[in-house]
């Protein structure tokens, strides 16, 4: 089906103020700098690309961990309905068995996608939990955090769906979790981590190249002071902030970082090695509330405000918005051009999970993945491989 969308278009190094764009077959077919008639006008707002999420827990009630493929289109949906078209389902802590039910799920739903009602496409999973540092699990289970064994994740590699790929460089075995995932081409990040310089030395050179919510479950000079004294060592942020190679990622809910850190970030990084996440749970699109993070089974509870996920002890338990409030947050907190921010959602994401060829900017040749925005970003109408899904209206 052919379709023309007129407006603003945000491309990624500038705006094209009317612009027209042409879809055909699904796929963006041609972009032109001129008015002209068109079936989806964004008026006073903006044409951008569908937003990618590298790391995403649930939403809609719904945690990828419960595992089952019903439960993973609600989460899916939920996203899509907010202006997410590409996502990848991101494991908790949990045992062998509920991991690999995770991803059997997301795999029967990646092979029976459609764009018609099914939600954001997978991208392909995150293997996100269980190689966490003992005492920087966070808001997951204990229970399901592990060492990285070839036995337990070469199962999870031979599964073909997993496109990042997390473990606490400190880990005993981490360094072969890395040079699997480096062999099967993921995006290798270390979180939830009290990595030292020196750890962090070895995870590069195997092929780590991104942290996991920065400033969130990482180590920092005073958290490996309190570890290992003096001389103070250097930690996750360090690492991060001195090399050009390494990317990462904010949590913008306005609940996780101060604006002056989201702007700090932006500002030591740049839009093309900060992406923003949700880092979302299944309390998304739902009243405050008691709700489990991870498998609906045994994951641990935490409350939602309704803004923010709490941890029984008080400490955060990831975000409940979507990445259209991330978005909105970080183009307050950084006053950046909104073509930089739009690409810490969509661009940024896609070239470090190697998804760029077919997703994240409006070019031709890429898949028709389109949000309308208003002229306060909020989401309006929302395609997905040119075909328009239900978006809740923003208020
Ligand atoms: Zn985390
Ligand atoms: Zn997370």
């Amino acid at each position: 089906m052919n379709m023309r969308f007129r407006g603003r278009l945000v491309l990624p190094d500038r705006i094209v103020s009317r612009g027209l764009l042409e879809v055909r077959d699904g796929r963006i077919y041609a972009i032109r700098r001129q008015a002209g008639a068109a079936e989806v006008d964004a008026e006073d707002g903006y044409i951008v690309p569908g937003y990618i999420d590298i790391h995403v827990h649930g939403g809609g009630g719904a945690d990828y961990m419960d595992g089952d493929p019903e439960a993973i289109r609600v989460a899916n949906r939920a996203h899509a309905a907010r202006g997410t078209t590409t996502l990848f389902p991101t494991t908790t802590t949990g045992s062998p068995a509920q991991i690999s039910r995770m991803l059997n799920a997301c795999g029967a739903v990646k092979r029976s996608w459609k764009p018609a009602g099914a939600g954001a496409r997978i991208g392909g999973v995150h293997l996100y939990g269980p190689y966490f540092a003992e005492d920087k699990v966070g808001c997951h289970s204990v229970a399901g955090r592990r060492d990285p064994t070839p036995d337990d994740f070469n199962h999870y590699f031979a599964s073909g769906l997993i496109r990042i790929a997390t473990c606490a460089a400190e880990l005993p075995g981490a360094e072969a979790f890395y040079r699997a995932a480096h062999s099967r081409r993921c995006l290798i990040t270390c979180g939830h981590s009290n990595a030292t310089w020196t750890d962090m030395d070895r995870a590069f050179a195997a092929g780590m190249r991104h942290v996991d919510h920065f400033w969130c479950a990482m180590s920092s000079v005073a958290s490996l002071r309190a570890l290992h004294g003096t001389p103070m060592q250097a930690s996750m942020e360090q690492f991060v902030l001195a090399h050009e190679a390494m990317s990462t990622e904010v949590i913008a809910d306005g609940r996780h970082l101060a604006p002056e850190l989201l702007n700090f970030a932006y500002r030591m990084k740049g839009p093309r090695r900060l992406c923003l996440v949700t880092d979302a749970n299944r309390a998304l699109g739902m009243p405050p509330g008691r709700y489990r993070f991870g498998p609906e089974d045994d994951g641990s509870w935490f409350e939602s405000d309704g803004t923010v996920g709490l941890a029984p002890n008080g400490s955060l338990a990831s975000s409940v918005v979507a990445l259209d409030t991330m978005i909105r947050n970080m183009a307050a907190a950084t006053g950046a051009p909104l073509q930089d921010v739009i690409r810490m959602a969509t661009l940024t994401p896609a070239e470090r999970t190697g998804i760029a060829r077919q997703v994240g900017s409006l070019e031709p040749g890429k898949r028709a993945d389109i949000v309308i925005l208003d002229r306060n970003l909020r989401v309006r109408r929302v395609f997905i491989a040119g075909e328009e899904v239900d978006v809740i209206p923003c208020v």
